[in-house]
């Protein structure tokens, strides 16, 4: 059973931490489309940084390893359920890398 996006984006928003405000949309093809952004910082435009990828499973990870990295970055005294899993980020991330 495939929980529901509301489900979803309250356990991705849990995960991501206080900092985060987590949207789910599907995109044109039914595809979950994860949207992470920063409460805190604000990137060109004016507009909040956000970081969004595509596509079930696999697109909530990317998505959230890229939030991952953002926490350790820009806000390092902050704490968030996701740190925990850096260790894992950096190496899908390096995996990635090395798939290239
Ligand atoms: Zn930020």
């Amino acid at each position: 059973m495939v929980a529901t996006r509301s489900a979803r984006e309250r356990k991705a928003a849990a995960q991501a931490g206080p900092l985060a405000r987590v949207r789910i949309d599907l995109d044109g093809e039914q595809q979950l489309l994860y949207r992470i952004s920063c409460t805190s910082c604000r990137a060109r435009k004016d507009r909040p940084w956000s970081t969004h990828r595509a596509g079930g499973d696999n697109g909530f990870m990317a998505a959230m390893d890229r939030w991952t990295f953002h926490l350790v970055e820009k806000h390092p005294g902050d704490d968030a359920p996701c740190l925990a899993f850096l260790g894992e980020a950096q190496q899908r991330l390096h995996e990635r890398r090395e798939a290239d």
